[in-house]
C-alpha cells in the first residue's frame, strides 16, 4: 500500500485510525446502554403511570363515594324515595350531580332495578347493565370502575349504599370519560392515556387526530396486559394496557422518541466532540508526523544527494530530541565524508610534489572538450634533469622542479592549466590556442627557463623541449594527443630545436605501442618485468659459461612481450632508468644464488645509453657486487654501439670506472652501428659481440664470414674474447669454433628461457 510508504502518512494513519476505533465503540457503547436505560426508563415510567391511574380512579371513587353518601345520607331525599316523588329526586339527583361535576346520576332499586336516571328522566324502570359491579358492591358495600353506557361513551362510575337505616336502595354516579381527562392525565404523567373499546373505536384519548386514527388499526386482542412496542403513523411507542372490564380497556403509552430525545441528543453531542477530536487528531498527528518524518526525510533527500557526490552542507535540524542528534552525527559523518573526498580526490588529482594538477586531472579537462573546442596541448621536458638528480641528489632536484612549477605557473595564460606528468615532464592545456600564439606561448616558455635557478645558493641552468599537439587536429583521443605531443618534444630534444608541433614529428609509433608505454609504470610496480636466460657457451671447451639476462613483459592481457615492443620508448621517455635498477639488483641476486648451487656463470645485464651517462651507476654497481657478496668479474655489462655514440667522452669515464671496479664490459651488436675502431681501442671493455645479422648470414654471405672471421682476429689482437650471437645450426657453431671465436649464444644452443627452467637446461645438456 502506498500510503504506508511514507513514514509521516503511517504515523498519522496509526494514530487517527486509532482515536476512530476508540470513539466508534465509544458511541457503539453509549448507543447500547443508551436502549438499555431507555428501556428500563420506559418500563418504570409506565409502570408508575399504571400506579397513577390507579390512584387516580381510586381518588374520584372516594369522591364520587363521598358524594353518593352525602346523598344517600340526605333524609329529604330518602323519603322522595320512598315516596316515589319522582320529580323532587331527578331534581336533587340533578342539582347534588352538578354540584360535584357528575354527569350521570341514577337510582337503583335493591335488586338492580334503575328506578331514576338523570339523563332519561321520564323513563320507566329498567335493568341495570352492570351486574358485576353491582354485586361486588353488595359484597363490599361499594363499588366502582370506567365503565362504557349504552351510548358507548366510557364513564368511571360508583356505586354506593343509600341506608335508612338499612340499605334500601343504591345510588350510582358517573363522570364521563372524555378527552380533557385524557390530556388532563397525560399532562400530569407525562404518558399519552387511550381509552380503547372492544367493539372498535377510541372513545378517549390524548393524542392527536392522526394518532388516534392509526390507533383505530390496532387489534383488541393485542391490547392484553404484556408491554409492548406500537408503531402508529411512524412513531414508536412503549405500550401497557390497563384491563378495566370486559368492554374497554385504558391504553397508556410513552412516546419512544420523546424518551430517546435525551440520549438522542447525548449521543449528538458526543458525536460532535468524536468527529471534532478526530479533526483536532488528524491536524495534530500530521502535524507531529511531519516534525518526526521531515527531518527524517530530509536527512534522506541530503543523503542521496551525497550520493550523487554534492557534499554540500544539509540544512541544520535544531531538534533537541533524537532527531537532531541524528542530524547533528549525519552532520559529522558528512564533513568527515567530505573532508575524506576532498582529500582522495586531491591526492587523485593533485601532484603531491608541485602542488600542481596531475596527470589524471589534465586527461579529464582534455576529455571534458567538446567537438567545437580548439585547444593545444603542450608537453614540456626538462633537459639534463636526470644528471642533475643524480648529481646533486633527489632533493635538490625536488626543489628544482617545484621552482619551475612555479616559474611555469607565472607564464600560464589565463583560463589555462598546468599539469606535471611525472618526472621531469610538465603539460600545458590552453584552449583556443592557434598554431602561431602557441609557438609564440612555447618561446616565452623557454626564455623563462632560461634564468638560472638558484637553490641553496646554488645557481642551475635548466632548459626544457617542448611538444605541441593540437585538439581536434592531431587527435581527439586524450592519450593520442598527449602521446603526439611527447614524441613532438622527443622530437625537438633530439634535433635541440626548442619546440616542435606534433604535425611536423608525424603520428609516432603504432597505437599499440603507445598504450603499452602508459601502462610501464604500473607493470614495474605490479612486477611485470621478468628476466629470461639466454646460455652463452664456450665453443673450444663446449662448456655453458655464462647466460644474457634478456627482458620481458609478462602482461596480464597481452602476454610476454619482447623487449624490442617497449625498451626503445622506455629509452625515449627516460623511464629506462626506473627499470635497469632494479633488473640489476635481480640479476646480481640470481648470480649469487647460482654460484650458491655451483653454477659458475658469468652473468651479462644489457644497458641502454642512459644507462651508462647514469654517474649513479658505478655506485649501484658497487653495492649490489657488494650486497650479495660477488666478484666483479661475476657480472657482465653489455652497452651497443649506439650507447656509447650518444656522449662517447661521459660514456667512456663511466666505463673506465666500472672497469676500475673489476666488471666485465662487453660492446653488444658489433658492426651494427657507426662505432669507430679507434674506440675500440682506448675502451677499457673486455668482449666483442658481433651482431647477429653477421652471424644469420654467414652460410648465406661470404662477405659476412669474412667479416666475422677478420673480427674475431681483430678482438683478440686487441685483447678481447669474441662472442657470436644468433647461432641457428650446427654449421654455423661448427664453423665459428673454427675460426676460433671465443663464445657462441644463440637459438641453436638454446632459446632465453625463465631462470627457473636454466639448471634443468643445464642438467639435461650436461647428461647428453
Ligand atoms: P641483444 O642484447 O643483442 O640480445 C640478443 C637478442 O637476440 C635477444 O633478443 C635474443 O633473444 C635474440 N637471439 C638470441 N639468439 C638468437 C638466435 O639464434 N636467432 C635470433 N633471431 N635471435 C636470437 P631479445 O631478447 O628480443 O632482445 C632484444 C634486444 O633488447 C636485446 O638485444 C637488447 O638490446 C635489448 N634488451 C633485452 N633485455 C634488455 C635489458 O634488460 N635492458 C636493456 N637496456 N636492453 C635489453
Ligand atoms: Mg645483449
Ligand atoms: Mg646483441
Amino acid at each position: 500500500m502506498t500510503v504506508f510508504r511514507s513514514l509521516e502518512r503511517r504515523i498519522a494513519v496509526v494514530f487517527v485510525g486509532l482515536l476512530v476505533f476508540v470513539m466508534v465503540l465509544m458511541l457503539l457503547i453509549v448507543g447500547r446502554s443508551s436502549e438499555v436505560i431507555i428501556g428500563a426508563e420506559s418500563q418504570r415510567q409506565l409502570a408508575a403511570g399504571a400506579r397513577n391511574f390507579s390512584n387516580l380512579i381510586e381518588r374520584d371513587r372516594r369522591q364520587l363515594e363521598l358524594a353518593a353518601s352525602v346523598l344517600a345520607g340526605d333524609f329529604g331525599f330518602r323519603e322522595a324515595i320512598a315516596t316515589q316523588d319522582r320529580a323532587t329526586v331527578l331534581s336533587v339527583l340533578r342539582n347534588h350531580g352538578s354540584r360535584i361535576g357528575a354527569r350521570m346520576m341514577m337510582i337503583l332499586s335493591l335488586n338492580g332495578e334503575v328506578l331514576f336516571d338523570t339523563r332519561r328522566p321520564a323513563e320507566a324502570s329498567h335493568t341495570f347493565l352492570f351486574q358485576a359491579l353491582l354485586d361486588r358492591a353488595k359484597q363490599e358495600e361499594r363499588s366502582g370502575d370506567v365503565v362504557l353506557m349504552e351510548d358507548m361513551r366510557p364513564y368511571q362510575i360508583v356505586i354506593v349504599p343509600i341506608m335508612a337505616p338499612v340499605r334500601t336502595a343504591w345510588v350510582v354516579m358517573g363522570f364521563p370519560v372524555e378527552d380533557t381527562w385524557a390530556e388532563e392525565f397525560s399532562r400530569s404523567s407525562g404518558l399519552d392515556v387511550s381509552v380503547v373499546s372492544a367493539a372498535g373505536g377510541i372513545r378517549a384519548s390524548s393524542l392527536p387526530p392522526a394518532l388516534r386514527q392509526a390507533l383505530t388499526a390496532v387489534q383488541w386482542e393485542a391490547l392484553d396486559e404484556q408491554p409492548k412496542q406500537l408503531t402508529l403513523a411512524g412513531y414508536h411507542y412503549h405500550a401497557v394496557s390497563l384491563a378495566l372490564g370486559s368492554q374497554a380497556r385504558v391504553l397508556l403509552m410513552l412516546s419512544l422518541e420523546r424518551s430517546e430525545a435525551v440520549f438522542r441528543n447525548l449521543e449528538h453531542i458526543l458525536f460532535i466532540i468524536a468527529a471534532c477530536s478526530i479533526g483536532l487528531f488528524v491536524v495534530g498527528s500530521f502535524s507531529l508526523a511531519r516534525r518526526i518524518a521531515g527531518p527524517v526525510n530530509h536527512l534522506v533527500r541530503a543523503a542521496q544527494r551525497f550520493e550523487a557526490g554534492d557534499y554540500s552542507p544539509a540544512a541544520t535540524v535544531s531538534a533537541p530530541d533524537e532527531i537532531g542528534q541524528l542530524a547533528a552525527s549525519f552532520e559529522h559523518m558528512r564533513a568527515g565524508i567530505a573532508a575524506r573526498e576532498q582529500k582522495i580526490s586531491r591526492l587523485a588529482y593533485e601532484d603531491t610534489l608541485t602542488g600542481l594538477p596531475n596527470r589524471t586531472r589534465l586527461t579529464e579537462s582534455l576529455s571534458a572538450l567538446g567537438p567545437d573546442d580548439h585547444a593545444v596541448i603542450a608537453v614540456l621536458d626538462l633537459d639534463r634533469f636526470a644528471p642533475i638528480n643524480d648529481a646533486l641528489g633527489h632533493r635538490v632536484g625536488d626543489s628544482l622542479l617545484q621552482l619551475v612549477g612555479s616559474r611555469l605557473l607565472e607564464i600560464m595564460p589565463q583560463g589555462g592549466m598546468l599539469a606535471r606528468l611525472w618526472g621531469d615532464e610538465f603539460a600545458f592545456l590552453i584552449e583556443k590556442a592557434e598554431p602561431e600564439t602557441a609557438r609564440q606561448f612555447a618561446e616565452r616558455l623557454l626564455e623563462a627557463l632560461r634564468k638560472p635557478i638558484d637553490i641553496d645558493g646554488q645557481k642551475l641552468d635548466v632548459s626544457g623541449s617542448i611538444g605541441m599537439a593540437f585538439y581536434p587536429d592531431d587527435g581527439c583521443d586524450m592519450d593520442v594527443l598527449l602521446r603526439r605531443a611527447e614524441l613532438a618534444m622527443y622530437a625537438a630534444k633530439q634535433r635541440q630545436c626548442g619546440c616542435m608541433f606534433a604535425a611536423e614529428v608525424g603520428e609516432g609509433p603504432p597505437p599499440e605501442q603507445l598504450s603499452l608505454i602508459g601502462e610501464m609504470r604500473q607493470a614495474l610496480e605490479c612486477n611485470q618485468f621478468v628476466l629470461y636466460y639466454q646460455p652463452k657457451l664456450d665453443l673450444a671447451a663446449n662448456q655453458v659459461v655464462g647466460a644474457e639476462a634478456l627482458l620481458r613483459w609478462q602482461h596480464p592481457e597481452r602476454g610476454l612481450i619482447p623487449p624490442g615492443n617497449f625498451i626503445p620508448f622506455a629509452e625515449k621517455t627516460g623511464f629506462i632508468r626506473e627499470i635497469t635498477p632494479r633488473l640489476l639488483e635481480d640479476i646480481a641476486a640470481q648470480a649469487a644464488s647460482w654460484r650458491e648451487r655451483g653454477m659458475q656463470l658469468v652473468l651479462s645485464a644489457n644497458l641502454s645509453a642512459r644507462d651508462l651517462l647514469n654517474p649513479g651507476l658505478v655506485r649501484l654497481m658497487r653495492e649490489l657486487l657488494e650486497t650479495y657478496g660477488l666478484s666483479p668479474q661475476a657480472l657482465c655489462l653489455e652497452i651497443t654501439e649506439s650507447a656509447l655514440m650518444e656522449d662517447p667522452m661521459l660514456a667512456q669515464a663511466h666505463l673506465a670506472e666500472l672497469a676500475g671496479i673489476g666488471l666485465k664490459l662487453s660492446i653488444d651488436d658489433y658492426g651494427a652501428g657507426q662505432a669507430s675502431l679507434a674506440y675500440l681501442k682506448s675502451l677499457p671493455v673486455h668482449e666483442l659481440k658481433i651482431d647477429q645479422s653477421f652471424i644469420n648470414s654467414l652460410a648465406l654471405s661470404p662477405k659476412d664470414a669474412a667479416i666475422v672471421r677478420s673480427t674475431v682476429a681483430l678482438g683478440h689482437a686487441l685483447g678481447l674474447s669474441v662472442v657470436a650471437e644468433g647461432i641457428e645450426s650446427q654449421t654455423d657453431l661448427d664453423w665459428l669454433r673454427e675460426v676460433g671465436c671465443d663464445i657462441g649464444q644463440g637459438y641453436f644452443i638454446a632459446r632465453p628461457m625463465p631462470a627457473a627452467d636454466f639448471s634443468a637446461w643445464l642438467t639435461r645438456r650436461a647428461l647428453i
